[in-house]
């Protein structure tokens, strides 16, 4: 099971769940997540990106199953900073520290 997250977009999740269902890719959505029993997730999410015109979105693979689907804006302009492995996004050092610990990451 592959879970692509749609980083809290509920309305992309709803779009991307018909376009799997139109390409015959059964799936289920729980709000912005969608779970796909598929191999070949990143392709895919190229073609819906691509051909929905989604231009300012990327795919990020956070970890073996699951995908991140998300805008890509200057977050570092907000004072928020982003998890260099996955491209998750917190808003202190101290949470980047403790996200960054679930990738087994040693940190002193
Ligand atoms: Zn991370």
């Amino acid at each position: 099971m592959i879970t692509i997250d749609c980083a809290g977009d509920t309305e992309l999740a709803d779009k991307l769940v018909n376009y799997l269902k139109n390409n015959g890719i059964d799936c289920t959505q729980e709000d912005s997540l969608v779970l796909v029993t598929l191999n070949e997730v990143e392709k895919i999410l190229k073609m819906f990106l691509k051909e929905t015109r989604r231009v300012e979105y990327s795919i990020l693979k956070s970890d073996l199953t699951t995908f991140v689907v998300a805008k890509v804006v200057p977050i570092e302009d907000f004072g928020l900073l982003r998890c260099n492995i996955c491209g998750y996004v917190v808003s202190s050092e101290e949470e980047l520290t403790a996200h960054q610990r679930a990738h087994g990451i040693q940190l002193l």
